[in-house]
């Protein structure tokens, strides 16, 4: 349950019905109108779509960077860009060191760590360091909302095919999708139509972008997110599990 202990199941439902298939401004106007509490949207700085979207349609809305510590140069350019830009409260938000020490403590539980404790968790424990970097900041932030807007598509890869334009979190929080039926063709015209802050890495082979040891660049044609922890079984950081 959210922290206002809301049950927002009829909530999501009633979106879900009215826009199956949304649209970003069918879906975050609807939010705008409907959903009490603060909202949040999450911004990965892959690109500055959701930011666009939301200062235009959800304006209320306040911006979330999960700043992990391991991001391209590049990445963090393009999130300092948007705390100028726009004028959305702007939540830039690292791990505490209780949260670092979960993850090792994670790792060291699964029998992970032993005499290659010199080396980042991200090497020996790629779960664990997401949840240290990602997930628990990403839980300590959100606690104060009562919603928030993801990026994710339904074209990013099997994982993500089915995804609603509302949903709850294990919170009981709503998440709102306002990009289900866009694909990369889609989110480049509409960066390109509005001229929007650019992250470089996407001109440059990275059509998913992650933090920088866990992003490799993508073929031409291939999975746009198959980039990400490449040469692992892992897809997703956890944030959407
Ligand atoms: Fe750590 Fe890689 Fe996850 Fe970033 S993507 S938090 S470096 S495991």
């Amino acid at each position: 349950m959210s922290t206002n202990q809301q049950d927002f199941t009829q909530l999501v439902a009633a979106g879900n019905e009215l826009y199956p298939d949304g649209s970003a401004a069918e879906i975050l106007t609807w939010a705008a109108a409907n959903i009490p509490g603060r909202i949040a949207v999450t911004l990965s700085m892959e690109n500055t779509v959701l930011a666009e979207l939301a200062a235009q349609f959800l304006p209320q809305a306040e911006f979330i960077f999960l700043d992990t510590g391991y991001h391209f140069p590049e990445t963090v350019e393009v999130a300092k860009k948007v705390q100028a830009r726009y004028p959305q409260r702007f939540h830039w938000i690292t791990p505490t060191a209780s949260e670092i020490a979960a993850g090792e403590e994670q790792a060291e539980a699964k029998n992970q760590a032993g005499s290659l404790i010199q080396l980042p968790l991200y090497s020996r424990d790629q779960s664990a360091c997401c949840n240290a970097r990602k997930v628990l900041p990403l839980q300590r932030i959100l606690a104060e909302f009562s919603a928030w807007v993801t990026g994710i598509r339904r074209a990013d890869g099997p994982t993500r095919a089915e995804t609603p334009a509302f949903g709850l979190d294990h919170a009981g929080r709503i998440k709102i999708n306002p990009l289900i039926t866009w694909d990369l063709p889609a989110t480049d015209h509409y960066i390109e139509q509005q001229q929007l802050i650019l992250n470089p890495l996407t001109k440059l082979g990275y059509p998913s972008i992650g933090c920088e040891p866990c992003t490799a660049k993508v073929a031409a044609g291939a999975d746009p997110r198959s980039g990400r922890w490449a040469g692992s079984s892992k897809t997703e950081c956890g944030l959407h599990l």
